[in-house]
């Protein structure tokens, strides 16, 4: 499938469904409807959606670092994130209008946000100028990725509005996740304990160091 519309990316033969409701109330699903690279073994019964595994994102659901309401000074973590420096903003790159952002609690290793500035919660608010930054800083996020860690795929999404998933349903985002062959796999076993607390300021040097200047 070519559309980057939907975040349902790969084709597949099933009707696009909401996924099965999680025994959490996850933040945001996105994650729900990516493929399994590989079919662990004792999953179950199949079924048309993969899953990838992120245990480190409970102190999330569970409340760390959400707003306490709707507005840019109710705690909102994408206007906090550009008033520090990029070190402890986890700031990769920051453009004119929107900036790129580790995401703190990633469903993978390098998971990067795309944000414009202005305190915006959909994608139609975006004016021409900051549509065009979002979207070159979309692409310049997945050359980078690819410098430093290849990954095999990418997903790309928004999730507008609670109901869709959106966790800081407030503040526009866009996710790119970098997938790779068997993640679905890799991460529960050592993404959680060694690798991402770790990896999350590395991986904003690496990506930062690589970011391709216009
Ligand atoms: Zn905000």
């Amino acid at each position: 499938m070519d559309s980057i519309g939907s975040v349902s990316v790969p084709p597949s033969p099933e009707p696009v469904t909401p996924p099965p409701a999680a025994p959490l109330d996850a933040g945001e699903p996105l994650a729900a409807g990516l493929p399994a690279d590989t079919a662990p073994p004792g999953a179950g019964v199949p079924d048309a959606f993969g899953r990838l595994w992120t245990p480190h994102r409970l102190a999330y659901i569970q409340g760390e670092g959400k707003p306490t309401g709707p507005g840019a000074h109710e705690g909102c973590p994408f206007c906090l994130a550009p008033t520090l420096t990029d070190e402890e903003g986890l700031i990769v790159a920051r453009g004119e209008l929107v900036y790129a952002v580790m995401n703190l609690y990633p469903y993978n290793s390098g998971h990067v946000l795309i944000c414009p500035y202005r305190h915006l919660a959909d994608y139609t608010e975006l004016n021409s100028a900051e549509t065009a930054e979002f979207s070159d800083y979309t692409k310049r996020t997945i050359a980078a990725l690819r410098v430093v860690s290849g990954p095999h795929g990418f997903n790309l999404g928004m999730n507008l509005g609670s109901v869709a998933g959106a966790g800081i349903a407030a503040h526009l985002h866009q996710h790119v996740v970098p997938r790779w062959g068997g993640d679905t796999n890799f991460m529960p076993v050592v993404g959680r304990t060694r690798v991402l607390p770790q990896l999350v300021a590395d991986a904003r040097k690496l990506l930062a160091d690589a970011w391709p200047r216009a």
